[in-house]
């Protein structure tokens, strides 16, 4: 790897994912205090992702121009040396990074490499359904539902039309309902464009827990359901999936649902850095870190975000994987290298769940902010404000807006350009 400069100690940071650019900003932000203090950030992508679009993106809502936010221009002039490489391997021992593209040594280190989708070696998942958790998902879910639509014109059979216009999700948690009510949204103006009746597509949602959403506030539950079933979703609970075929989920109860498309969004787990036995992990892959959110036989090594394995002091439970914790826990761990360099002592990281903004088509949504609870239209807005309060917090309100003024990249309903396609 190209040579950094020759300052006297240096973080790296492995992702560029919520966690990953929070801790790099929140130390960028403090650079004067610690000149000789090199900070670099490593991503396999050259661009951060906003998952939380990746539902609109999916459904054609909006551009993939604009879950992307290039990361050369949002980290120029701000003191993060950025590499676009893959890492293949962390020794600790010897602290040092290997990647694709050479090795670089660390004094301190940030894992916050995110998650991948879980699949629980369910029968035929991996093969049979799409995932929700790239730029390629979204465009193959979306060139997918279009090609559905466009051969179901054509299909006078009403099995075969039926099973080409079905999209059944499996998985009811925070991505699965928003994706439900993208496409069911999409659904309807696919059908006008194609002249088809609009009761004919159908969105099917798939929840092994009794409820959407398992564990969520009971209000936000009855929201989203209701929500989902208005716009003609159908919602069903407590069937856990038990084997995917071509086309076709198997459920607990012997039933079976068949579609033109199945997207699973059951479940993530960890993504690896290496060597799994390397670190101690707990449920879905996550690295076990203490309560300062150290790796505790490393404590030069924190980990954040989806990665990690965060025990919730007040509850004693488990964090949820979700950005605006990952954002928490990266500022968090930023605040602890400085007391390192600076000889103070290290704090422990205490979460703090600000609410939550679920959005339901370009239309609705469901929020609870502070004590507030907000559906319809509101929470939709509720959700956009905190899209623009996000880009604004990590300086990229101006990319939002240089994209605002292309005019090739707008709110998208109509057929996939071809050069989306062909990507
Ligand atoms: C469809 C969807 C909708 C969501 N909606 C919401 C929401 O509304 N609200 C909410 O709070 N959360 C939401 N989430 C969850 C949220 O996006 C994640 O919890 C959050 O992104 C986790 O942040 P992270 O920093 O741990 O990982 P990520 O943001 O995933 O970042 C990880 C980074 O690491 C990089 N990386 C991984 N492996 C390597 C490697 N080997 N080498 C180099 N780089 C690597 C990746 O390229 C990526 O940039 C949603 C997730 C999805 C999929």
């Amino acid at each position: 790897m190209k040579p950094l400069t020759q300052k006297t100690t240096r973080t790296v940071i492995l992702g560029a994912g919520f966690g990953g650019l929070a801790a790099a900003l929140h130390l960028a932000r403090h650079a004067d205090r610690h000149p000789q203090h090199e900070i670099v950030l490593i991503d396999r992508r050259n661009y951060h992702l906003l998952q939380g679009k990746l539902p609109e993106a999916a459904a054609g809502h909006v551009a993939p121009e604009e879950v992307m936010i290039p990361l050369a221009g949002l980290l120029q002039g701000r003191g993060i040396a950025f590499r676009q490489a893959q890492v293949l391997e962390v020794d600790f021992i010897g602290r040092a990074v290997h990647t694709d593209r050479g090795l670089i040594t660390y004094d301190h280190l940030v894992i916050a490499v995110g998650s991948t989708t879980a699949f629980y070696n369910i029968l035929g998942l991996k093969e049979h359904a799409l995932t929700l958790k790239s730029i390629g998902d979204t465009v193959a879910i979306r060139a997918t539902v279009e090609r559905q639509f466009a051969v179901a014109a054509h299909e006078l059979e009403p099995g075969p039309r039926r099973a080409l216009l079905t999209f059944v999700i499996g998985g009811g948690g925070w991505s699965g309902v928003e994706i439900a009510a993208e496409l069911a949204e999409r659904a309807a103006t696919l059908a006008a464009a194609y002249g088809l009746s609009p009761a004919e597509p159908r969105v099917v949602i798939v929840e092994a827990a009794p409820t959407l959403l398992p564990g969520s506030d009971p209000w936000l539950i009855d929201t989203v359901t209701r929500t989902l079933k208005a716009a003609r979703v159908e919602v069903r609970c407590g069937l856990p999936v038990t084997e995917a075929q071509a086309r076709r989920l198997l459920l607990a109860d012997g039933s079976s649902v068949e579609g033109g498309l199945i997207i699973w969004t059951g479940g993530v787990r960890a993504r690896e850095v290496g060597d799994a036995n390397a670190l101690l992990r707990g449920q879905a892959n996550r690295i076990v870190v203490d309560p300062t959110l150290a790796v505790p036989s490393h404590p030069e090594v924190y980990v954040v975000g989806d990665a990690a394995w965060v025990i919730d002091p007040h509850t004693g439970a488990p964090t949820m994987p979700s950005a605006q914790l990952a954002r928490q826990q990266g500022e968090h761990v930023a605040r602890n290298i400085l007391a390192a360099l600076e000889n103070r002592s290290r704090e422990a990281y205490r979460p703090h769940l600000k609410g939550a903004l679920i959005s339901l088509g370009g239309r609705s949504g469901a929020a609870i902010v502070a004590r507030l609870r907000v559906g319809g239209r509101a929470a939709r807005w509720f959700k956009r404000l905190n899209d623009y309060r996000y880009l604004f917090f990590i300086g990229a309100v101006g990319w939002r807006f240089g994209l605002r003024a292309r005019p090739n990249i707008r709110r998208t309903l109509g057929p996939t350009p071809a050069s989306v396609v062909r990507r």
